[in-house]
């Protein structure tokens, strides 16, 4: 499968909820990672869909920021590295290890205000563990919450990710890159220098 259109199609829905709530929603997907996996794209789409879900629902201003990096690899395959950030209500330390147990919200206050049953974490874990990964969380209360996780995928036969155009040399062409958001310009300007230009 296609990991960008997978995580693409995955973020569209919720993107429409984000964009609702006035919270940027950004994808950013380290520019080594392969563009054709082989594995399980739905059980991505699940654990993507639930972590991203949360992370819109939790934050009331900001924005919620996934990307994807290499954690490891070699002729077998690659290991991926998952991240769902973003800068909502956080979560208490102490009550970090109990979120992932079924029917487990940090209070009951929240869950009257923000919905949920409390299962989508459990569930979550469980299809990472199906993936080879285990879900973890990193979270400031007032600041954010960051929850991540590592996969296993196998390579197709051509495992390079497709090289920019080649007709057109791109290297040390200046662009002038324009958005009203910061973290959008950062996404862009480590794109365009990826393909040799100067931002
Ligand atoms: P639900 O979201 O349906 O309540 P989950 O199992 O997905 O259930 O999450 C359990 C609890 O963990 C949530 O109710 C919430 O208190 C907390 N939580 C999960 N994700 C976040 C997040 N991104 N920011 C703050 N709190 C979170």
């Amino acid at each position: 499968f296609t990991l960008w259109e997978t995580v693409t199609g995955t973020l569209k829905p919720l993107a429409l909820l984000s964009r609702k709530k006035g919270i940027e929603l950004l994808y950013e997907e380290g520019v080594d990672v392969p563009e054709r996996l082989r594995g399980d794209p739905v059980r991505l789409r699940q654990a993507l869909t639930n972590l991203v879900g949360n992370a819109v629902k939790f934050t009331e201003s900001g924005c919620v920021r996934v990307s994807v990096d290499v954690a490891t690899s070699d002729d077998d395959g690659i290991r991926l590295r998952f991240a769902v950030q973003d800068t909502g209500i956080g979560i208490r330390e102490d009550k970090l290890d109990r979120i992932f147990g079924a029917f487990d919200q940090v209070d009951g206050t929240m869950s009257r205000r923000f919905g949920g049953t409390g299962l989508g974490l459990a569930i979550t874990s469980g299809i990472v563990d199906l993936l080879g990964g285990t879900v973890e969380v990193d979270s400031e209360v007032g600041r954010g919450s960051t929850f991540s996780f590592e996969a296993d995928f196998a390579l197709p036969g051509e495992h390079k990710r497709p090289s920019a155009p080649r007709e057109r040399d791109l290297s040390g062409i200046r662009v002038l890159v324009v958005d009203d958001y910061e973290p959008n310009l950062r996404i862009m300007e480590d794109f365009a220098e990826c393909l040799g230009m100067v931002a």
